[in-house]
């Protein structure tokens, strides 16, 4: 299947390796922007033409814009969503616009006859909130908001996939709806402007993590996560109709293995890569002069994995390595002179 789709967020690290990717295999593209001021640059990004690429402006927070954007489409493919790497004072400022972003995507969608949605959640929807022994998830996790220490970014992401699914299941059963759940995001960046993901290699690359913390996170290429995105908007309907899909390429890795690849593979310009631990009383010295470090306090020790067999059984998806994830999105970091080595 082809046709148009509306891609949210086209401003997105992981929505431009989408588009880029539904350009090269025939479908025609309309992606939104908070302002079209932005258009020319992702044009020289993303690549197609003025008829096979098309910019809307539309924002997560208000109705206009949507309309237009979605006319003439065939599937949503509904991506964007806050995800800064600081921590916000008020909570709200990420829960509201994912919540309400996703509703009003559904919404436009529907009302547009749109039948095919796939969503970006997270694997911050699944994995999080559980009982310390808990390690192994799959799409049968969800995470629970109310547990202590549960972070806003998370929050959001799980109440926004809650909501889109019960809108569903309310108001459009009819629809071919999932959410695709991808773990850390890595792989090349096209400029400058990329996730919160990649500051994990961008900081160890530029020696501003002095000594590794005992955390981790499961690794996606990007490439591998807008395949996946893709292969959800061309499947038949019956596989993916309210299915999650975890997008992840399987071990879980510690800041430590990343950092190990960075220094095996890279020579000098891997110099400034730490390889002193820190100690976890260091993590708790450190959050409490540095508030993101924080973020890292309820990681420490702690294993998330994440399985997706399910994806690869369903949809025939074949995730690449994390190590090469790693050092492509180190490479690029470098080539694009984001990180001075
Ligand atoms: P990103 O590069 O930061 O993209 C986020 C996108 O959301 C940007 O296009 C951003 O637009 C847009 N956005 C944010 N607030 C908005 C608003 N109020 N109105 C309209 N657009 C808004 O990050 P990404 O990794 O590509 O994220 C894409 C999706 O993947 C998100 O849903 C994210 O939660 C999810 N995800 C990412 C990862 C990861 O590791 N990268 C992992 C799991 C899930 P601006 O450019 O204008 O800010």
């Amino acid at each position: 299947m082809t046709g148009t789709v509306f891609v949210s967020g086209g401003s997105g690290y992981i929505a431009g390796e989408t588009i880029r990717q539904l350009l090269a295999r025939g479908w025609a593209v309309h992606t939104s922007v908070r302002s079209l001021s932005r258009e020319a640059e992702l044009r020289a990004q993303l690549g197609g033409t003025a008829e096979s690429l098309k910019f809307f402006a539309a924002d997560l927070t208000s109705d206009h814009g949507w309309a237009e954007a979605m006319a003439g489409c065939d599937a949503v493919c509904h991506m964007a969503s806050p995800f800064p790497s600081a921590v916000p004072k008020d909570e709200n400022e990420l829960i509201v616009p994912a919540r309400e972003g996703a509703l009003r995507a559904l919404r436009f969608a529907h009302a547009a006859g749109i039948r095919r949605f796939v969503m970006t959640s997270s694997a911050a929807a699944i994995a999080y909130g559980h009982p310390p022994g808990k390690s192994q998830y799959d799409e049968s996790d969800w995470t629970n908001i109310d547990a202590p220490g549960v972070q806003p970014y998370i929050k959001s992401k799980t109440i926004a996939e809650r909501a889109a699914r019960d809108w569903v299941a309310a108001n459009a059963p009819e629809m071919d709806y999932c959410a695709v759940c991808p773990v850390a995001v890595l792989g090349p960046v096209a400029s400058g402007d990329f996730a919160a993901s990649i500051e994990i290699v961008e900081r160890l690359l530029n020696g501003s993590i002095p000594a590794i913390p005992n955390v981790g996170f499961s690794v996606v290429d990007v490439r591998d996560i807008a395949d996946l995105h893709i292969r959800a908007l061309e499947a038949p309907a019956a596989t993916i109709h309210g299915e999650r899909f975890i997008g992840s390429s399987g071990p879980f890795q510690k800041f430590a293995d990343v950092a190990r690849v960075l220094r095996d593979n890279l020579g000098p310009q891997a110099r400034k890569v730490p390889s002193r631990n820190m100690p976890n009383w260091g993590v708790r010295l450190l959050a409490m002069v540095m508030p993101p470090a924080r973020q890292l306090l309820g990681e420490l020790g702690r294993v998330r994995a994440t399985s997706s067999a399910h994806a690869q059984a369903v949809l025939g998806w074949s995730p690449r390595p994390p190590e090469e994830s790693i050092l492509d999105c180190a490479r690029s970091l470098i080539e694009k002179g984001v990180v001075k080595v």
